[in-house]
């Protein structure tokens, strides 16, 4: 296959574009999120950063941008060593700025994800993340201002200790990371904390959201929310449970 273009993007509603990495498999790649603001973009969640972002993404070098990670997992975290202000919360501080295999699940990912090869050295045995220290550690209630729109920081969590949402009150948007999309919901890594997990989405579910914008998969809106949130309190969508599911 191909490997002339490794990033590919969406625009969707609300100045929001989605970038995927084309040469990630489906099941794999994560959501890079772009905001386009007044005064600067954000960027919600980086990919693996195998390729130069800003080399295909002529949108994300428009204006300053923000890039935040929902949590240090190899799928979002891989590209925010590529971005000179870099945001995290501070439970995944050490993760970012010493990434190791483990720490990042890197080595849980396998060769038949990856369709080409991104640069001739790339070994996906050994391969990790590059560190990426956090220039801004956020947290609950912080708020990311973009000049005409602002995202308040929410900690979620259980799939990771560090997870947090970019919640924006005004268009009831939320960017949910690996806390929340429409799929099943990995409560079993390393550091996951299922009693967490169930109180952030008990959580999730009070916000006057309209639209979920996840870690993976399609958007979904609110009735779709309660559904998938309810499905996984009852035993489905949990990778601890995967009989049931
Ligand atoms: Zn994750």
């Amino acid at each position: 296959m191909s490997s002339d273009s490794w990033y590919e993007i969406q625009k969707l509603d609300d100045d929001v574009s989605l970038i995927l990495e084309s040469q990630i498999s489906d099941e794999w790649r994560c959501n890079i999120w772009h905001v386009r603001g007044r005064d600067c973009d954000l960027v919600i969640d980086t990919g693996l950063g195998l390729r130069p972002i800003a080399e295909e993404i002529t949108e994300i070098t428009e204006r300053p941008v923000i890039a935040i990670c929902t949590h240090s997992h190899h799928d979002h975290s891989g590209g925010l060593h590529q971005f000179d202000s870099r945001c995290g919360h501070p439970a995944e501080a050490d993760i970012f700025a010493n990434p190791t295999r483990e720490a990042t699940t890197a080595n849980l990912m396998e060769a038949q994800y990856v369709k080409a090869t991104p640069y001739s050295e790339f070994d996906i045995d050994t391969w990790c993340v590059q560190a990426a220290p956090l220039t801004n550690e956020v947290d609950e209630g912080d708020i990311i201002d973009l000049g005409n729109r602002t995202f308040q920081v929410i900690h979620f969590p259980g799939h990771s200790p560090g997870s947090i949402a970019l919640w924006e009150e005004k268009t009831g948007i939320m960017f949910t990371g690996d806390t929340l999309y429409d799929g099943d919901l990995y409560d079993h890594l390393y550091h996951s904390v299922p009693e967490l997990f169930r109180e952030s989405l008990q959580r999730m579910k009070t916000f006057p959201i309209n639209t979920v914008h996840g870690g993976h998969d399609a958007s979904f809106d609110n009735a779709r929310m309660q559904i998938i949130i309810d499905e996984y309190m009852d035993g489905k969508r949990s990778m601890l449970c995967p009989s049931q599911s």
